[in-house]
């Protein structure tokens, strides 16, 4: 495993103009994080008891070690991608500088999402070695459009990212959708603005996502099963 120096990660960010990370979830599961104040690892809300929601990569989260870690995104996917964001519908932003959190270690960067890893991979294959060597591979994802499978992890976190310090805004999709009588977004904002006043965090930091020329809307309506889409939004 190699960890990465934040600081130096933090100024190269600064110099990219790369600001905010971003971390999607569901409802539920963002719910969970909202009440108890901060960004948890799976692993960390399992031993905790807390409410969350399974996702198809749970099983290789822990085969490959990273069920106790946080994921980060230097980018939004919702928007780096014409398309919602398949862990949920909600998207936390926050500030690059927990980077410079000495509470927060473990910096690491994966070179490929892990539910492309395999057995065989050394650490070496799975996450950069430096922040050199991310700098110097940087340019070349970025032209190739790759930065979302270049994941931040906070490695074998058990406490949290305390969001009062590092929360920025939290950006909920729109799917212009109902199950029944219920309507989607409705629902999904209510329980959202209850979290957030129940832990004493503005609720204006909640933004309904606006898309553009994106598919979003159609996936949630054309791909989206019924079961998932309460699964994310309920
Ligand atoms: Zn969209």
């Amino acid at each position: 495993m190699y960890y990465l120096n934040p600081i130096q990660l933090y100024e190269f960010l600064e110099r990219k103009n790369i600001h905010h990370f971003h971390h999607a979830n569901s409802v539920r599961t963002a719910c969970t994080f909202i009440e108890n104040k901060g960004l948890f690892s799976r692993g960390s809300i399992e031993r905790r008891g807390l409410v969350q929601t399974t996702q198809s990569s749970d099983a290789i989260d822990k085969e490959f070690d990273v069920w106790n870690d946080i994921f980060l995104d230097i980018v939004d996917l919702h928007g780096y991608f014409p398309r919602q964001n398949y862990y949920g519908p909600v998207c936390f932003v926050l500030d690059t500088k927990l980077l410079l959190d000495d509470k927060l270690p473990n910096i690491c960067i994966t070179k490929d999402n892990p539910i492309y890893w395999n057995e065989e991979m050394s650490d070496e294959e799975k996450y950069y070695s430096s922040v050199d060597e991310y700098i110097n591979n940087f340019d070349i994802i970025l032209k190739e459009h790759r930065l979302h499978s270049q994941m931040f992890t906070i490695h074998n976190i058990d406490g949290r990212i305390p969001l009062k310090k590092y929360l920025i805004k939290i950006i909920l999709d729109n799917p212009r959708l109902k199950i029944g009588e219920i309507k989607l977004l409705e629902k999904s904002k209510q329980k959202l603005v209850e979290s957030l006043n129940a832990s004493g965090i503005s609720d204006e930091i909640l933004e309904i996502r606006k898309c553009q020329n994106c598919f979003c809307k159609d996936n949630y309506f054309n791909q989206v099963e019924v079961s998932e889409l309460e699964k994310l939004f309920l």
